[in-house]
């Protein structure tokens, strides 16, 4: 009896160690330790966790601490991860952002129950999900003021990709491929000459950054070649405004609920004369109620803005960094100059 089970042991380390069971089938993190026996696959302690959420699907154990049957290990012989991925992520569409445990628990946990619950990606055919070129939907979103949930309509379309909110955490990985989708599909018809890798390489990554801010209107930016002669004390009021960081679009909306915003900025990169510095440029006029100043600096003007707090100017300052630090594609140049000639 004991040399059967000696024998059953030999076989889950041997299959363990295959080159292709190293890495956590759902979010890559090296040498997993738990493996699921009705998938047959391998994963790392945390996708473990949200296996245990589907146990219709998934039932988990862990390699070094649980018992294992034979027919549990035989079945981890015919399976593993290379199998897995061959039969659950055969028709995954080039935008889909997949995870990797370096992202929240929202992206994993909706990649997985995408991947064996809603066998999203089994089938070519279910790609249309997300590749039509438009989704539309109503959510819910909560009233800033009177605390009542108002339904909101969405409209993604090709012409004008914007995600602001959203409410249960499927939606919200829904609707960030959504955005994925129709930005691959307009940067495909922008730009036909690019690969297919190198678009995906240019779609949103994150969530967007959102928030108010102050800003000044366009008679309140302090020009740097004429202040001598321009009026003395001339005062422009900073206006509240909601903020959506998207990419290298700066967008500006009067109210968070606003489906159009009321301007917007491209953020460039540091080598094509874009910057952003902490607090205002010396001198500034105006009056503004938030004391926490950052300011963007363009090849053609500065952009003043004030943060309520000094976390979300640094929060802020932060996510320009992150945008001006990142070199411009020709794509992006092409933007650029689009957005010169639109504004
Ligand atoms: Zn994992």
């Amino acid at each position: 009896m004991a040399g059967k089970d000696d024998k059953n042991m030999k076989s889950l380390v041997d299959v363990w160690r295959r080159p292709e069971n190293a890495l956590c089938a759902d979010c890559q993190k090296p040498d997993p330790d738990w493996a699921s026996y009705t998938l047959g696959v391998f994963i790392c302690l945390n996708c473990s966790g949200i296996h245990r959420n589907i146990p219709n699907i998934s039932k988990v154990k862990s390699l070094r601490m649980d018992h294992w049957d034979e027919a549990q290990v035989q079945f981890l012989e015919q399976h593993g991860n290379a199998a897995a991925k061959a039969t659950y992520e055969a028709h995954i569409p080039i935008y889909y952002y997949q995870p990797t445990h370096a992202d929240c628990q929202v992206l994993r946990e909706q990649w997985i129950r995408a991947k064996y619950e809603r066998k999203e990606f089994t089938e070519p055919e279910r790609q249309l999900l997300y590749s039509n070129g438009l989704k539309e939907g109503l959510l819910w979103k909560r009233g800033r003021d009177n605390g009542q949930f108002l339904p909101r309509k969405f409209l993604l379309s090709e012409r004008d990709g914007c995600l602001k909110y959203f409410a249960k955490p499927d939606e919200i990985v829904d609707w960030f491929n959504a955005i994925r989708a129709v930005q691959f599909h307009y940067l495909k018809v922008a730009f036909p000459m690019a690969s297919d890798s190198e678009i995906k390489s240019r779609l949103m990554q994150n969530f967007l950054k959102e928030g108010y801010m102050e800003k000044t209107g366009p008679k309140g930016v302090l020009s740097t070649y004429n202040v001598s002669s321009s009026p003395p004390q001339q005062k422009e009021a900073f206006k509240k405004r909601w903020f959506t960081l998207a990419h290298r679009r700066l967008m500006y909306f009067k109210d968070p609920l606003d489906a159009f915003a009321k301007g917007e900025v491209f953020v460039g990169s540091r080598e094509h004369g874009y910057s952003v510095k902490q607090g205002l440029p010396p001198g500034t006029q105006g009056s503004f109620s938030w004391q926490y100043g950052l300011t963007i600096v363009t090849p053609d003007r500065e952009y003043l803005f004030t943060c309520e707090t000094e976390s979300d100017q640094q929060d802020w300052v932060a996510a320009f960094s992150q945008v001006i630090e990142q070199p411009m594609t020709p794509q992006e140049y092409a933007i650029e100059a689009y957005f010169k000639l639109s504004s």
